[in-house]
């Protein structure tokens, strides 16, 4: 009998065999405040067990658990409710939604926001809305945007890493097409890169844009809210007038769920009616919108981002002091091992020691340049970094990377 089924088994074996595979905690495993997913046969350290500290979290300015973030998202629940119930082009818009456009429009620098149900789909929405032509991308971006280039009918074309030279080189050689004056051509870049903590070169992509006539989006994912006056990398180096679209996520910094996007009225109205994720899904729930806004407000007016910065400080000086190499320029702290069995020594020799950092392996990163993840929050006091400056010490000693 013909068989059109699918190997989901010999699928799932080709993972194991890979060590990609990744599982879901046995529910017993799972305490409140989650757990980590590891590559099978791995452990599942629990997240908030007593013991663990955890430095592989995204919420940058420890505001999951603020008591005023909480309490806008409550309060959003109980008034306008748990659900947006529609898309908003139909009944699911909400005066909380507006709030929080407005706020992150003010924040960026631009006439109009727009909030999508996460970061994913703010990427692939818009990408996709826009309809370029030619997309020039940069080698390491998130899988959104790279996603979004796929289901765009656009020619893609990928220019190496945080490299304008090499971003303007094939600016240069489309430029010389007879056709492609008639193009419409979009750059798009991360701005804080999660993998290695580098941060792209936004003034000389602009340069290159401007002198091929291109649009420049950026995400924003791992800025928002972290960078001057709570806004990301745009704002702290003044670009707002030469960047296109900024688009960003409110699951980090921002401590909910959600994305969204910034830029002028034609952009934003232009997006609201062609990016299918937002006009073909239900609106963000009003809770993750109010409390997003509550934590852009402590962003930009509290002391969360300090507090980050100073844990950064210390952190970095105290690893590079031991002798480790930390990469990047951000406040993720990739500690590059290289070796692939060092690296994972090291992350379960460190988790012996109570701290779970995450080990960032191949496909993410290159065979020969596997590393860890150290990832500081507002919310690790003293004691904390300490502690996780001890548990490197003492597991790159034993591991003998020290
Ligand atoms: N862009 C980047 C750079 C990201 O790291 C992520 C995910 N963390 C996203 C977009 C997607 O955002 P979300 O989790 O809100 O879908």
């Amino acid at each position: 009998m013909e068989d059109r089924g699918f190997d989901l088994e010999g699928r799932l074996d080709v993972l194991v065999e890979d060590d990609q595979k990744r599982s879901l905690a046995p529910v017993d495993r799972i305490a409140e405040r989650g757990y980590f997913a590891a590559p099978s046969g791995g452990e599942l350290p629990v997240l908030d067990s007593e013991e663990a500290l955890v430095f592989a979290s995204n919420n940058y300015l420890g505001l999951t658990a603020d008591q005023r973030v909480q309490d806008a998202a409550r309060q959003a629940g109980a008034t306008v409710g748990t659900g947006a119930g529609a898309s908003r082009l139909l009944t699911g818009d909400t005066l909380v939604h507006r709030d929080l456009e407005r706020l992150l429009a003010e924040t960026k620098g631009t006439d109009r926001a727009l909030a999508f149900s996460s970061g994913y789909a703010a990427n692939v929405g818009t990408i996709t809305a826009l309809e370029p032509d030619v997309i020039f991308s940069d080698e390491r971006n998130h899988a959104s945007i790279v996603d979004g280039c796929r289901l765009s009918d656009a020619e893609t074309v990928v220019y190496d890493h945080c490299d304008a030279a090499s971003l303007r080189a094939e600016l240069a050689e489309r430029a010389g097409r007879a056709s492609s004056t008639d193009e419409s051509w979009l750059i798009v870049t991360d701005t804080v890169f999660p993998t290695n903590g580098t941060v792209a070169p936004l003034g000389s992509i602009c340069e290159a844009a401007e002198e091929f006539g291109a649009w420049v989006m950026v995400d924003e994912a791992h800025a928002t809210g972290l960078y001057a006056d709570g806004g990301g990398v745009v704002q702290a180096e003044g670009l707002e007038d030469r960047i296109h679209i900024q688009l960003g996520t409110l699951s980090q910094a921002l401590a909910s769920q959600g994305g969204y996007i910034a830029g002028s009225d034609a952009l934003v109205e232009l997006v609201a009616n062609e990016a299918r994720p937002f006009a073909h899904s239900t609106g963000l729930t009003p809770m993750a919108a109010a409390a997003a806004s509550e934590a852009l407000h402590l962003a930009r007016h509290g002391d969360a981002r300090e507090q980050l910065w100073e844990n950064v400080a210390h952190l970095r000086d105290g690893l590079e002091s031991m002798g480790f190499e930390v990469l990047g320029d951000s406040q993720l702290l990739p500690v590059l091992v290289g070796d692939r069995k060092d690296t994972l020594d090291l992350a379960a020799g460190v988790r012996d020691r109570n701290v779970i950092v995450p080990a960032l392996r191949p496909p993410v990163v290159p065979d020969d340049r596997c590393r860890l993840r150290v990832s500081p929050t507002a919310a690790h006091d003293r004691d904390d970094i300490v502690a996780c400056l001890e548990a490197f010490q003492a597991a790159g000693t034993e591991v003998g990377l020290l």
